[in-house]
Protein backbone atom coordinates (compact mmCIF):
# COMPACT_ATOMS: atom_id res chain seq x y z
CA UNK A 1 0.00 0.00 0.00
CA UNK A 2 1.27 3.54 -0.97
CA UNK A 3 0.62 5.27 2.49
CA UNK A 4 -0.16 8.21 0.57
CA UNK A 5 -2.89 6.86 -1.38
CA UNK A 6 -4.55 4.95 0.51
CA UNK A 7 -7.76 4.21 -1.34
CA UNK A 8 -8.98 4.66 -4.55
CA UNK A 9 -10.81 7.29 -4.05
CA UNK A 10 -7.67 8.88 -2.49
CA UNK A 11 -5.81 8.20 -6.11
CA UNK A 12 -8.46 9.79 -7.92
CA UNK A 13 -8.90 13.23 -5.64
CA UNK A 14 -5.04 13.03 -6.41
CA UNK A 15 -5.17 13.16 -9.70
CA UNK A 16 -8.34 15.33 -9.46
CA UNK A 17 -6.33 18.00 -7.98
CA UNK A 18 -2.90 17.32 -10.00
CA UNK A 19 -5.19 18.10 -13.20
CA UNK A 20 -6.79 21.42 -10.84
CA UNK A 21 -3.02 22.87 -10.16
CA UNK A 22 -1.45 22.50 -13.67
CA UNK A 23 -4.83 24.15 -15.51
CA UNK A 24 -6.12 26.91 -13.01
CA UNK A 25 -3.47 26.96 -9.75
CA UNK A 26 0.17 27.58 -11.81
CA UNK A 27 -0.66 29.78 -14.26
CA UNK A 28 -2.17 32.83 -11.94
CA UNK A 29 0.42 31.61 -9.24
CA UNK A 30 3.16 34.31 -9.38
CA UNK A 31 1.44 36.98 -10.53
CA UNK A 32 -1.32 36.17 -7.61
CA UNK A 33 2.24 36.54 -5.12
CA UNK A 34 3.30 39.43 -6.99
CA UNK A 35 -0.04 41.77 -6.37
CA UNK A 36 -0.32 40.40 -3.12
CA UNK A 37 -4.04 39.45 -4.25
CA UNK A 38 -6.44 36.50 -2.81
CA UNK A 39 -7.95 34.89 -6.42
CA UNK A 40 -11.80 34.21 -5.29
CA UNK A 41 -12.51 33.16 -8.29
CA UNK A 42 -10.21 30.30 -7.80
CA UNK A 43 -11.07 29.78 -4.53
CA UNK A 44 -14.87 29.72 -5.62
CA UNK A 45 -13.91 26.83 -7.94
CA UNK A 46 -12.14 25.02 -5.01
CA UNK A 47 -16.46 25.03 -3.69
CA UNK A 48 -17.57 23.42 -7.03
CA UNK A 49 -15.21 20.69 -6.59
CA UNK A 50 -16.40 19.98 -3.25
CA UNK A 51 -13.39 20.97 -1.82
CA UNK A 52 -13.86 23.89 0.32
CA UNK A 53 -15.93 21.55 3.08
CA UNK A 54 -13.67 18.47 2.46
CA UNK A 55 -14.26 17.44 5.95
CA UNK A 56 -17.61 18.55 6.99
CA UNK A 57 -20.42 15.97 7.11
CA UNK A 58 -22.27 15.23 3.57
CA UNK A 59 -26.02 16.23 5.57
CA UNK A 60 -24.84 19.73 5.43
CA UNK A 61 -22.69 19.84 2.56
CA UNK A 62 -19.55 18.91 3.13
CA UNK A 63 -18.05 15.91 1.49
CA UNK A 64 -17.33 13.64 4.65
CA UNK A 65 -13.60 13.00 3.81
CA UNK A 66 -11.14 11.85 6.00
CA UNK A 67 -7.65 13.73 7.20
CA UNK A 68 -5.64 11.87 4.31
CA UNK A 69 -7.82 13.37 2.15
CA UNK A 70 -7.48 16.74 3.48
CA UNK A 71 -3.80 16.46 3.51
CA UNK A 72 -3.66 15.73 -0.36
CA UNK A 73 -5.58 18.77 -1.15
CA UNK A 74 -2.91 20.95 1.07
CA UNK A 75 -0.05 19.01 -0.29
CA UNK A 76 -1.08 19.81 -4.05
CA UNK A 77 -2.27 22.91 -3.83
CA UNK A 78 0.76 24.04 -1.85
CA UNK A 79 3.04 22.28 -4.60
CA UNK A 80 2.31 25.22 -6.69
CA UNK A 81 0.92 27.97 -4.79
CA UNK A 82 1.56 27.73 -0.65
CA UNK A 83 -0.38 31.20 -0.44
CA UNK A 84 -3.44 30.26 -1.87
CA UNK A 85 -3.32 27.03 0.02
CA UNK A 86 -3.54 29.05 2.93
CA UNK A 87 -6.44 30.59 2.39
CA UNK A 88 -7.92 27.18 1.33
CA UNK A 89 -6.96 25.94 4.98
CA UNK A 90 -7.97 29.02 6.82
CA UNK A 91 -11.59 28.59 5.15
CA UNK A 92 -11.96 25.16 5.10
CA UNK A 93 -9.99 23.93 8.45
CA UNK A 94 -10.04 26.59 10.81
CA UNK A 95 -13.44 27.23 9.82
CA UNK A 96 -15.33 24.59 8.33
CA UNK A 97 -13.83 21.75 9.84
CA UNK A 98 -14.23 23.86 13.53
CA UNK A 99 -17.82 24.43 13.11
CA UNK A 100 -18.24 20.79 11.49
CA UNK A 101 -16.98 19.04 14.92
CA UNK A 102 -18.07 22.35 17.52
CA UNK A 103 -21.12 23.61 16.33
CA UNK A 104 -24.41 23.06 17.23
CA UNK A 105 -27.03 21.77 15.00
CA UNK A 106 -28.59 25.07 14.05
CA UNK A 107 -25.12 26.76 12.76
CA UNK A 108 -24.29 23.82 11.44
CA UNK A 109 -27.50 23.31 9.33
CA UNK A 110 -27.40 27.23 8.46
CA UNK A 111 -23.61 28.20 7.67
CA UNK A 112 -21.77 25.14 6.64
CA UNK A 113 -23.65 25.29 3.37
CA UNK A 114 -22.59 28.71 2.30
CA UNK A 115 -19.20 27.85 3.27
CA UNK A 116 -18.99 24.74 1.32
CA UNK A 117 -19.96 26.23 -1.88
CA UNK A 118 -17.43 29.17 -1.11
CA UNK A 119 -20.62 31.66 -1.14
CA UNK A 120 -19.32 32.69 2.07
CA UNK A 121 -15.52 32.94 3.05
CA UNK A 122 -14.34 31.86 6.41
CA UNK A 123 -11.52 32.76 8.74
CA UNK A 124 -10.54 31.89 12.55
CA UNK A 125 -9.77 34.64 15.10
CA UNK A 126 -7.44 33.43 17.61
CA UNK A 127 -3.71 35.76 17.68
CA UNK A 128 -3.74 39.22 18.51
CA UNK A 129 -1.43 42.12 18.43
CA UNK A 130 -0.06 41.56 22.29
CA UNK A 131 -0.58 37.71 22.25
CA UNK A 132 0.28 34.74 20.05
CA UNK A 133 1.95 31.57 21.25
CA UNK A 134 0.67 32.43 25.07
CA UNK A 135 -2.99 32.06 23.69
CA UNK A 136 -4.72 31.96 27.40
CA UNK A 137 -3.61 35.38 28.07
CA UNK A 138 -5.71 37.02 25.20
CA UNK A 139 -7.49 40.20 25.94
CA UNK A 140 -10.86 40.40 23.61
CA UNK A 141 -13.89 39.96 26.04
CA UNK A 142 -17.12 39.36 25.50
CA UNK A 143 -19.82 40.47 27.87
CA UNK A 144 -23.57 39.29 27.99
CA UNK A 145 -26.50 41.83 27.63
CA UNK A 146 -29.53 41.95 29.08
CA UNK A 147 -31.26 40.26 25.84
CA UNK A 148 -28.48 37.46 25.91
CA UNK A 149 -26.13 38.75 23.06
CA UNK A 150 -22.97 39.75 23.39
CA UNK A 151 -20.70 42.85 23.38
CA UNK A 152 -17.15 41.94 22.01
CA UNK A 153 -14.53 44.01 21.85
CA UNK A 154 -10.66 43.71 21.09
CA UNK A 155 -8.18 43.29 18.35
CA UNK A 156 -7.25 40.20 16.43
CA UNK A 157 -3.95 40.22 14.54
CA UNK A 158 -2.92 38.52 11.23
CA UNK A 159 -5.78 36.88 10.57
CA UNK A 160 -5.92 34.73 7.24
CA UNK A 161 -9.04 35.31 4.92
CA UNK A 162 -9.88 38.34 7.63
CA UNK A 163 -10.34 40.32 4.75
CA UNK A 164 -11.06 39.10 1.14
CA UNK A 165 -10.22 41.87 -1.27
CA UNK A 166 -8.21 45.11 -1.52
CA UNK A 167 -11.05 47.30 -0.13
CA UNK A 168 -10.75 45.95 3.42
CA UNK A 169 -14.03 44.08 2.79
CA UNK A 170 -13.93 41.52 6.24
CA UNK A 171 -14.65 37.98 6.13
CA UNK A 172 -18.32 36.66 5.92
CA UNK A 173 -18.03 34.68 9.07
CA UNK A 174 -15.14 34.27 11.57
CA UNK A 175 -14.14 32.14 14.60
CA UNK A 176 -13.57 34.27 17.43
CA UNK A 177 -12.10 33.48 20.57
CA UNK A 178 -13.03 35.91 23.35
CA UNK A 179 -12.48 35.25 27.27
CA UNK A 180 -15.75 35.82 28.81
CA UNK A 181 -14.50 35.43 32.84
CA UNK A 182 -12.33 33.66 34.86
CA UNK A 183 -13.00 30.36 36.40
CA UNK A 184 -12.61 29.53 39.91
CA UNK A 185 -9.06 28.93 40.07
CA UNK A 186 -8.64 32.42 38.64
CA UNK A 187 -7.64 31.29 34.96
CA UNK A 188 -9.12 32.77 31.79
CA UNK A 189 -12.82 31.19 30.46
CA UNK A 190 -12.54 31.61 26.77
CA UNK A 191 -15.23 31.19 24.66
CA UNK A 192 -16.28 31.09 20.99
CA UNK A 193 -18.45 33.35 19.16
CA UNK A 194 -19.40 33.01 15.19
CA UNK A 195 -19.19 36.51 14.00
CA UNK A 196 -20.99 37.61 10.65
CA UNK A 197 -20.49 40.17 8.14
CA UNK A 198 -22.74 42.87 8.57
CA UNK A 199 -22.80 42.74 12.22
CA UNK A 200 -22.39 45.84 14.23
CA UNK A 201 -19.16 46.78 15.16
CA UNK A 202 -16.95 44.13 13.31
CA UNK A 203 -14.58 46.08 10.52
CA UNK A 204 -11.30 45.22 9.11
CA UNK A 205 -8.20 47.09 10.81
CA UNK A 206 -6.11 46.67 7.88
CA UNK A 207 -4.84 44.51 5.40
CA UNK A 208 -1.22 43.29 6.11
CA UNK A 209 1.04 43.69 3.35
CA UNK A 210 4.00 43.36 2.33
CA UNK A 211 4.93 40.21 3.85
CA UNK A 212 7.73 37.88 3.39
CA UNK A 213 5.76 35.23 1.60
CA UNK A 214 2.27 33.49 1.10
CA UNK A 215 1.21 36.99 -0.70
CA UNK A 216 -1.46 35.32 -2.07
CA UNK A 217 -3.97 35.05 1.55
CA UNK A 218 -4.66 38.25 2.62
CA UNK A 219 -3.68 38.66 5.89
CA UNK A 220 -5.65 41.42 8.15
CA UNK A 221 -6.34 43.04 11.45
CA UNK A 222 -9.83 42.58 12.40
CA UNK A 223 -11.35 44.96 14.74
CA UNK A 224 -14.44 44.66 17.33
CA UNK A 225 -16.21 47.27 19.15
CA UNK A 226 -18.87 47.00 20.72
CA UNK A 227 -19.61 43.88 18.33
CA UNK A 228 -23.10 42.63 18.80
CA UNK A 229 -23.48 39.38 18.44
CA UNK A 230 -26.29 37.24 19.17
CA UNK A 231 -26.88 34.52 22.08
CA UNK A 232 -27.41 31.98 19.09
CA UNK A 233 -23.62 32.72 17.72
CA UNK A 234 -21.93 31.27 20.89
CA UNK A 235 -20.29 28.47 20.09
CA UNK A 236 -21.11 24.98 22.59
CA UNK A 237 -21.03 25.76 26.32
CA UNK A 238 -19.46 29.09 28.00
CA UNK A 239 -15.30 28.61 28.65
CA UNK A 240 -15.25 25.51 26.09
CA UNK A 241 -13.04 26.87 23.37
CA UNK A 242 -9.89 25.26 25.05
CA UNK A 243 -12.46 21.64 23.41
CA UNK A 244 -12.27 23.79 20.64
CA UNK A 245 -8.82 24.57 20.07
CA UNK A 246 -7.83 20.96 21.00
CA UNK A 247 -10.13 19.26 18.46
CA UNK A 248 -9.34 21.21 15.74
CA UNK A 249 -5.48 22.07 15.99
CA UNK A 250 -4.63 18.58 15.13
CA UNK A 251 -5.85 19.20 11.30
CA UNK A 252 -4.75 22.50 11.04
CA UNK A 253 -0.90 21.31 12.14
CA UNK A 254 -1.25 18.43 10.00
CA UNK A 255 -2.74 20.61 6.86
CA UNK A 256 0.44 22.82 7.61
CA UNK A 257 2.59 20.32 7.23
CA UNK A 258 0.86 19.31 4.67
CA UNK A 259 1.94 22.43 3.08
CA UNK A 260 5.47 22.31 3.59
CA UNK A 261 5.28 18.64 2.06
CA UNK A 262 4.35 20.27 -1.17
CA UNK A 263 6.82 23.28 -1.12
CA UNK A 264 9.63 20.16 -0.59
CA UNK A 265 8.55 17.99 -3.59
CA UNK A 266 8.25 20.72 -5.73
CA UNK A 267 11.68 22.06 -4.73
CA UNK A 268 12.96 18.90 -5.28
CA UNK A 269 11.22 18.69 -8.29
CA UNK A 270 13.04 21.89 -9.49
CA UNK A 271 16.41 21.33 -8.98
CA UNK A 272 16.48 17.65 -10.10
CA UNK A 273 15.33 18.48 -13.48
CA UNK A 274 17.77 21.29 -13.17
CA UNK A 275 21.21 20.01 -12.45
CA UNK A 276 19.83 17.74 -15.60
CA UNK A 277 19.62 21.07 -17.82
CA UNK A 278 22.26 23.03 -16.23
CA UNK A 279 26.56 22.26 -17.92
CA UNK A 280 28.93 23.69 -16.03
CA UNK A 281 32.79 23.26 -16.68
CA UNK A 282 31.67 20.92 -19.70
CA UNK A 283 29.70 18.50 -17.43
CA UNK A 284 25.78 18.54 -16.06
CA UNK A 285 25.90 19.85 -12.74
CA UNK A 286 24.43 16.99 -10.93
CA UNK A 287 27.79 14.71 -11.43
CA UNK A 288 28.94 17.62 -9.24
CA UNK A 289 29.33 15.98 -5.46
CA UNK A 290 28.53 19.33 -3.49
CA UNK A 291 25.00 19.31 -5.96
CA UNK A 292 24.43 15.42 -5.29
CA UNK A 293 24.58 16.15 -1.61
CA UNK A 294 21.71 18.92 -2.17
CA UNK A 295 19.42 16.30 -3.85
CA UNK A 296 20.11 13.40 -1.98
CA UNK A 297 19.78 15.00 0.95
CA UNK A 298 16.66 16.21 -0.23
CA UNK A 299 15.20 13.48 -1.14
CA UNK A 300 15.68 11.40 2.44
CA UNK A 301 14.17 14.41 3.90
CA UNK A 302 11.13 14.70 1.73
CA UNK A 303 10.72 10.81 2.02
CA UNK A 304 10.80 10.97 5.30
CA UNK A 305 8.26 13.95 5.70
CA UNK A 306 6.05 12.54 3.33
CA UNK A 307 6.14 9.02 5.60
CA UNK A 308 5.67 10.55 9.13
CA UNK A 309 2.99 12.97 7.78
CA UNK A 310 0.73 10.32 5.89
CA UNK A 311 0.95 7.85 8.92
CA UNK A 312 -0.24 10.50 10.87
CA UNK A 313 -3.40 11.50 8.72
CA UNK A 314 -4.27 7.67 8.50
CA UNK A 315 -4.52 7.66 12.44
CA UNK A 316 -6.50 11.13 12.88
CA UNK A 317 -9.82 11.08 14.20
CA UNK A 318 -11.52 14.51 12.97
CA UNK A 319 -13.47 14.43 15.69
CA UNK A 320 -11.32 14.15 19.25
CA UNK A 321 -7.53 15.46 20.38
CA UNK A 322 -5.47 12.77 21.31
CA UNK A 323 -2.30 12.79 18.57
CA UNK A 324 -1.01 16.34 19.48
CA UNK A 325 2.13 14.49 19.94
CA UNK A 326 2.91 13.94 16.13
CA UNK A 327 0.34 16.46 14.91
CA UNK A 328 3.32 19.05 16.51
CA UNK A 329 6.03 16.45 15.33
CA UNK A 330 5.54 16.54 11.78
CA UNK A 331 4.79 20.17 11.77
CA UNK A 332 8.61 20.79 13.72
CA UNK A 333 9.90 18.53 11.48
CA UNK A 334 8.35 19.40 7.96
CA UNK A 335 8.25 23.21 8.31
CA UNK A 336 11.89 23.31 8.57
CA UNK A 337 12.79 20.49 6.25
CA UNK A 338 10.86 22.10 3.74
CA UNK A 339 12.02 25.62 3.87
CA UNK A 340 15.97 23.50 3.80
CA UNK A 341 15.01 21.80 0.73
CA UNK A 342 13.45 25.04 -0.88
CA UNK A 343 17.12 26.53 0.49
CA UNK A 344 18.81 23.82 -1.48
CA UNK A 345 17.08 24.21 -4.89
CA UNK A 346 17.56 27.72 -4.95
CA UNK A 347 21.74 27.01 -4.28
CA UNK A 348 21.29 23.98 -7.17
CA UNK A 349 19.81 26.67 -9.48
CA UNK A 350 22.14 29.66 -9.11
CA UNK A 351 21.25 33.01 -10.34
CA UNK A 352 18.05 31.34 -11.79
CA UNK A 353 16.97 30.16 -8.34
CA UNK A 354 16.72 33.62 -7.04
CA UNK A 355 13.99 34.91 -9.59
CA UNK A 356 10.16 34.64 -9.50
CA UNK A 357 10.14 32.70 -12.87
CA UNK A 358 11.94 29.73 -11.69
CA UNK A 359 9.21 29.32 -8.81
CA UNK A 360 11.34 28.05 -5.63
CA UNK A 361 12.53 31.64 -5.02
CA UNK A 362 8.61 32.50 -3.84
CA UNK A 363 8.12 28.89 -1.68
CA UNK A 364 11.07 29.44 -0.09
CA UNK A 365 9.53 33.16 1.19
CA UNK A 366 6.08 31.35 1.54
CA UNK A 367 7.93 28.05 3.46
CA UNK A 368 9.14 30.37 6.41
CA UNK A 369 5.69 31.22 7.24
CA UNK A 370 4.93 27.42 8.69
CA UNK A 371 7.38 27.56 10.70
CA UNK A 372 6.18 30.57 12.79
CA UNK A 373 2.20 29.94 11.51
CA UNK A 374 -0.46 27.70 13.37
CA UNK A 375 2.63 27.53 16.63
CA UNK A 376 6.12 28.26 16.36
CA UNK A 377 8.51 25.79 15.97
CA UNK A 378 9.10 26.19 19.67
CA UNK A 379 5.51 25.92 20.95
CA UNK A 380 6.06 22.58 19.35
CA UNK A 381 9.09 21.45 20.99
CA UNK A 382 8.29 22.78 23.94
CA UNK A 383 4.95 20.74 23.93
CA UNK A 384 6.58 17.55 22.45
CA UNK A 385 8.76 17.60 25.45
CA UNK A 386 6.05 18.07 27.40
CA UNK A 387 3.73 15.33 26.02
CA UNK A 388 7.01 12.87 26.35
CA UNK A 389 7.03 13.72 30.19
CA UNK A 390 3.42 12.59 30.59
CA UNK A 391 3.82 9.50 28.63
CA UNK A 392 7.27 8.89 28.32
CA UNK A 393 6.01 4.69 27.32
CA UNK A 394 5.24 6.07 23.59
CA UNK A 395 9.17 6.27 22.46
CA UNK A 396 9.63 2.22 22.80
CA UNK A 397 6.28 1.45 21.14
C1 LIG B 1 0.86 35.10 7.46
C2 LIG B 1 0.28 34.76 8.79
C3 LIG B 1 -0.99 34.19 8.86
C4 LIG B 1 -1.58 33.92 10.10
N1 LIG B 1 -2.89 33.45 10.16
C5 LIG B 1 -3.51 33.38 11.37
C6 LIG B 1 -4.91 33.10 11.45
O1 LIG B 1 -5.58 32.86 10.44
N2 LIG B 1 -5.50 33.10 12.67
C7 LIG B 1 -4.80 33.35 13.83
O2 LIG B 1 -5.39 33.35 14.91
N3 LIG B 1 -3.46 33.61 13.79
C8 LIG B 1 -2.81 33.63 12.60
N4 LIG B 1 -1.46 33.93 12.53
C9 LIG B 1 -0.75 34.18 13.78
C10 LIG B 1 0.25 33.09 14.15
O3 LIG B 1 -0.42 31.93 14.56
C11 LIG B 1 1.17 33.70 15.21
O4 LIG B 1 2.02 34.60 14.55
C12 LIG B 1 1.96 32.65 15.95
O5 LIG B 1 1.12 31.88 16.78
C13 LIG B 1 3.06 33.29 16.82
O6 LIG B 1 2.55 34.32 17.61
P1 LIG B 1 3.27 35.75 17.64
O7 LIG B 1 3.49 36.17 16.24
O8 LIG B 1 2.47 36.62 18.52
O9 LIG B 1 4.69 35.47 18.28
P2 LIG B 1 5.00 35.30 19.85
O10 LIG B 1 4.08 34.30 20.44
O11 LIG B 1 5.08 36.63 20.47
O12 LIG B 1 6.45 34.68 19.76
C14 LIG B 1 7.65 35.42 19.54
C15 LIG B 1 8.82 34.45 19.74
O13 LIG B 1 8.83 34.01 21.12
C16 LIG B 1 8.80 32.59 21.16
N5 LIG B 1 8.06 32.15 22.34
C17 LIG B 1 6.85 32.58 22.80
N6 LIG B 1 6.50 31.87 23.90
C18 LIG B 1 7.48 30.98 24.12
C19 LIG B 1 7.71 29.97 25.10
N7 LIG B 1 6.83 29.71 26.08
N8 LIG B 1 8.85 29.25 25.02
C20 LIG B 1 9.75 29.48 24.04
N9 LIG B 1 9.61 30.42 23.10
C21 LIG B 1 8.48 31.15 23.14
C22 LIG B 1 8.08 32.18 19.87
O14 LIG B 1 8.32 30.82 19.54
C23 LIG B 1 8.69 33.18 18.89
O15 LIG B 1 9.95 32.74 18.50
C24 LIG B 1 -0.84 34.15 11.30
C25 LIG B 1 0.45 34.67 11.22
C26 LIG B 1 1.00 34.99 10.00
C27 LIG B 1 2.37 35.63 9.97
Amino acid sequence: MDIANPSDEHVMLREMMRDFVSEKVEPQALEYDRSEKFNLDLFRSLGEMGLLGITAPDQYGGSGLDATAAVIVHEELSASDPGFALAYLAHSMLFVNNLAQNGSEEQKSRIIPLVSTGEWVGAMAMSEPDFGTDVLGLASTATQRDDGSWLLNGRKMWITNGCIDEEGTPADVVWVYARTGTDSKGRSQISTFLVEKGMPGYSVGQKIIDKTGMRASNTAELVFEDCIVPAANLVGELGESLIHMMRNLEIERLCLAAMSLGIARRSLSEMNRYATERSAFGQEIRQFGQIQRHIGESWAKYRAMRAYIYDTALHLNLSQSGNRLDSDGIKLFAATAAKEIADAAMQVMGGYGYVGEYVVERLWRDSKLLEIGGGTLESHQKNITRDLEKTPEVIEQ
